[in-house]
């Protein structure tokens, strides 16, 4: 059988502006490669896929998620993070503390598939439930099986914070997975950060992270310890670099969010949990006025959808919101509104960028790996087409993921997810759901 994959006459969004954007096109597919993109390519060999009813562009991409919480969706969507009964003390230390590896193994399973479904084929998974080593073993199995583009980032587990074994695991992790950095699965280092950890513990882990030559992904600006200063207390000590993703910022002070640009992080906003959960204002507009454009991420199924649609939907009417009120104040000289065409960025090309992963994938162009969707455009909710960007951006969500394609390797096909057993993942996702829920003590909202 033949290695190329020929997608033939869609509207293609490759959101690289070297090579631009096209009202139709096709893209070659070669092995796990972009081998070629233009109108009119002949691909001799090559298997043909019709996409004359489709946009071609980047799979999403989501900068910071608890994949371990698949199986605990929706079950806290009127908790805030902070308080009695919160996010931290339901989700972190009543449910978190009773799941056995299977369960991080299945919740992530159901996340994972979940998030091809919806388009997106690169995730950072912020993993903070390895209470023992064989929780790791059994998330990295997941990644591995569902076939995306991740980054497993090894988070401590907050409810038993400290433990000293986790830094020997994270480097027997590292030793037995990671010794490549050319696979789909890549490695980083999600430490609890300075508002949740001494400062010297988070200076080790930092550290820890640099030696093993790997990325860095924090919670800051967290709510109330948010307030605190802990970042600047980072910052004055030499240790923002640009090799960490900062997430949230949302209560950071001015100092803390330049200190964050001007060492060349990255940042990942999750503003619907930010507005719904308490976390602060999202700070989209400081880190634009200052040019740095976020990556965003879902952050807990506990509480928001799995989809970037969402994600879009919800940072760009924020901060078109917060411009158009000081215009209705009188303000002038007020920042350009984002576009259309820079929250697709945010959600693609920014993402890789956080994840460290931008020369891989987040724009379709030759030689990068071939990591991308194709969007119905012939469905009820988005024809006739006018603006491409727009109808992505505004007009679509999940009900037009036809095809999902890492590496070149077909996961969704004809709005089908493959290589999964469904009623298998149905079994597997209510089993684990009972168990912990059980063995918690946790009650189920009512309805
Ligand atoms: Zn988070």
């Amino acid at each position: 059988m033949s290695d190329k994959t020929l997608l033939k006459n869609g509207i293609v969004l490759t959101l690289d502006k070297k090579v631009g954007n096209f009202h139709q096109a096709d893209v070659l597919i070669e092995g796990t490669k972009i081998a070629a993109l233009s109108p009119n390519l002949n691909a001799e060999g090559a298997q043909v896929i019709d996409a004359s009813d489709m946009i071609v562009m980047p799979g999403f991409v989501d900068t910071h998620r608890h994949v371990w919480e698949g199986i605990l969706r929706n079950i806290g969507t009127d908790v805030p993070l902070e308080g009695d009964a919160s996010y931290l003390s339901l989700i972190l230390n009543t449910l978190a503390p009773v799941y056995r590896p299977e369960d991080a193994y299945v919740g992530n399973l159901v996340g994972l598939y979940g998030a091809i479904d919806a388009g997106i084929t690169t995730i950072l998974d912020w993993s903070h439930i390895q209470a023992t080593r064989e929780h790791a073993d059994a998330v990295i199995k997941a990644l591995q099986e569902s076939g995306m583009r991740a980054v497993f980032a090894y988070g401590y587990p907050w409810w038993k914070y400290p433990d000293e074994n986790q830094d020997k695991w994270i480097r027997d992790v590292a030793r037995q997975y990671f010794s490549s950095k050319e696979q789909l699965l890549t490695f980083a280092i999600a430490p609890p950060g300075p508002e949740f950890a001494p400062f010297d513990a988070t200076k080790s882990q930092w550290e820890l992270a640099r030696e093993l030559d790997v990325r860095i992904t924090v919670h800051v600006g967290v709510g109330t310890a948010g307030k605190l200063g802990k970042l600047g207390e980072m910052g004055r000590a030499g240790l923002l670099k640009d090799d960490t993703t900062y997430i949230h910022c949302t209560t950071l002070s001015d100092d803390e969010i330049k200190m964050i640009v001007d060492t060349g992080g990255t940042v990942s906003l999750a503003s619907p949990v930010e507005m719904l959960m308490g976390h602060g204002m999202p700070p989209i507009q400081r880190f634009l006025d200052r040019g740095l454009r976020p990556s965003l991420s879902i952050d807990v199924e506990t509480n928001v959808p799995n989809d970037m649609f969402t994600q879009i939907h919800s940072i760009i009417s924020l901060q078109h919101a917060m411009i158009f009120d000081r215009k209705l104040a009188g303000k002038r000289n007020l920042p350009p509104f984002m576009t259309s065409r820079d929250v697709i960025e945010c959600a693609t090309i920014e993402g890789a960028r956080a994840n460290g992963l931008a020369h891989k994938t987040g724009t379709l162009t030759p030689g990068k790996e071939a990591d991308l969707i194709m969007l119905r455009t012939d469905r009820p909710n988005i024809l006739p087409v006018n603006d491409p960007i727009g109808a992505v951006v505004w007009g679509m969500d999940t009900s037009n993921v036809d095809s999902v394609f890492v590496a070149g390797k077909a996961l969704k096909r004809n709005g089908q997810l493959l290589n999964v057993d469904l009623e298998n993942l149905r079994r597997m996702a209510y089993q684990s759901r009972d168990y912990v829920v059980a063995q918690s003590g946790f009650r189920l909202p009512e309805i």
